[in-house]
């Protein structure tokens, strides 16, 4: 990588930037080296990562793409940051010397569009901003994770989100009309925003996804659909079997219909979420959304479908609805987890994997197994499907541990990635894909030519072709040599 000397690059950005965008000493410069995945060492103080040469603040795709140029030519790894709320190391800087490329100041809503239904918005803009001033016009972008609160629209794209009406709306992909990213030789690029294209491959997919590895996504297009709140209609249900509950979510899925929340937690992640009336058993969750009619039909025909399973039982829709309303994360529930963390001593992570029908309930009895007996100091181990497609379904597994006599850079190797490698393992094992929405980061990219196969052809050459000089985001996706 990069001979530059850490002054050198601050020398080189101030030519780019004035002085006051860059950031080169301080806790903010420590906490840059990592995200959520090494959430307990950043809790304890301690930095494993080399911390990088500066923070660097854009106002404008013009600046990327000088600071990309002034990178490629030096060699010096760019890590691109948008809302922070990575969970898989996709932050973290790998190397000596990096630059943490910051594009939250980027932060302006271009378009809202309601006759052509899409908005147009730089990478900084945050989803909650964004589709609350959406709302404010009768329209919805459909995009809900739970880090709404938190996450900005550049970061959303770059690591394939999805949201919590994914069944009805899509994911991110679904969603991204067109936009405009920047290479590591300064090319700023621009796809057109347009109802469909068959002029050759759809490239919009070599960038979402991309996680900061290709290019740096500075604007961004997104549907609109019409917002209907007063429409929704809440649906649970408890039962004892997670096969049967995969067996229904399937049933709903196969026969065409598009609630835009379909859910079934097994009794461990259910007593976290409705434990006032969960009773040790699964919980099977929908809504249906959208004009009058369609919410009607589609919540009278999911009705219909779990009736003909005796062994479910109705509650009542107001706790599903209550348990909606408080799912999201914002900074101070995150500030919240911190310090109960410090104080407990115990920690939950989370690892989200896809697979189709016939295959979901082996694997979610598999890895229950292996992980409860390969692993100590267990305090939770449950799971949640999500996200459910015709074909199959994602399930999120999340697990909760006790640190037990170890140094704070000892809690992933003793216990955060022997489970992530478990779940990895059974799901490739199985055909199905290791990373459903997070990303690969730079925790899941030692799988990535077994998730690939002999596809991993293709995404090689990407990224040979794109980032010759290997600039973006080393270590990500990409294992280090
Ligand atoms: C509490 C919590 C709940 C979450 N819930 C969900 C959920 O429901 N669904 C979901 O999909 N995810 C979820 N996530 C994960 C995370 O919020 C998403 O991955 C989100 O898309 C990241 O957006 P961000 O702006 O915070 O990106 P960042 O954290 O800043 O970056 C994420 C990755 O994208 C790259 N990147 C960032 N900006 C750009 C850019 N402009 N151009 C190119 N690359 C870029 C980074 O290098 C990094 O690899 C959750 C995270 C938390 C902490």
């Amino acid at each position: 990588m990069t001979t530059l000397s850490k002054e050198a690059i601050i020398e080189g950005l101030k030519k780019i930037v004035p002085g006051d965008r860059i950031v080169s000493e301080g806790q903010a410069l420590k906490e840059s080296s990592v995200d959520r995945f090494r959430k307990y060492e950043s809790i304890c103080g301690v930095w494993t990562q080399p911390i990088p040469a500066a923070i660097v603040y854009a106002n404008s795709t013009e600046e990327i793409a000088k600071i990309l140029t002034f990178a490629n030519e030096n060699k010096i790894n760019v890590v691109p940051r948008n809302g922070a709320s990575a969970t898989e190391g996709g932050l973290e800087t790998v190397v000596e010397n990096s630059i943490v490329l910051d594009g939250s100041n980027m932060k302006k809503i271009i378009k809202i569009d309601p006759v052509n239904m899409q908005a147009t918005c730089e990478c900084g803009v945050s989803l909650q901003e964004l589709d609350d001033q959406c709302r404010a016009m009768g329209l919805t972008t459909g995009h809900s994770p739970q880090s709404k609160p938190l996450a900005q629209m550049g970061g959303l794209v770059a690591t394939r989100s999805t949201g919590q009406f994914s069944t009805l709306y899509g994911g991110i992909e679904d969603m991204v009309i067109g936009l405009e990213a920047v290479f590591p030789g300064g090319q700023i690029t621009r796809i057109k925003n347009i109802p469909r294209r068959a002029a050759g491959p759809d490239i919009r997919h070599v960038v979402i996804g991309n996680e900061g590895t290709l290019c740096y996504i500075t604007e961004v297009t997104v549907k609109l659909f019409p917002y209907y709140p007063d429409n929704n209609e809440f649906m649970g249900y408890v039962l004892d079997s997670m096969k049967l509950g995969f067996e229904i979510l399937r049933e709903v899925m196969v026969a065409g219909y598009k609630p835009s929340i379909a859910r079934l937690y097994d009794p461990e992640d259910g007593a976290y979420h409705f434990s006032h009336f969960a009773n040790n058993r699964c919980v099977l969750i929908f809504m249906s959304e959208g004009p009058k009619p369609i919410a009607e039909a589609t919540a009278t025909a999911i009705k219909e479908i779990v009736a003909k399973h005796p062994e479910c039982e109705a509650v009542d829709p107001m706790y599903i609805q209550r348990w909606f309303e408080h799912l999201n994360w914002d900074p101070a529930k995150v500030a919240e987890e911190r310090e109960e963390i410090a104080q407990t001593q115990n920690i939950g992570h989370t690892t989200e994997v896809s697979i189709v029908w016939s295959e979901i309930a082996g694997l979610y009895e598999a890895v229950m197994k292996r992980v409860r007996a390969e692993v100590p100091d267990l305090t939770m181990l449950g799971g949640h499907s999500s996200h459910s497609y015709m074909n199959g379904t994602n399930i999120y597994f999340m697990y909760y541990y006790n640190l037990v006599d170890i140094k704070p850079e000892e809690e992933i190797s003793k216990y955060h990635m022997p489970i992530k490698s478990i779940i990895v393992e059974e799901t490739i094992k199985r055909g199905g894909s290791m990373c459903h929405h997070h990303g690969v980061g730079k925790h899941r990219s030692h799988w990535i030519k077994e998730e690939y196969g002999s596809s991993y052809y293709i995404l090689e050459t990407l990224k040979q072709s794109f980032d010759p000089n290997g600039i973006m985001n080393k270590g990500s996706i990409f294992p280090v040599k």
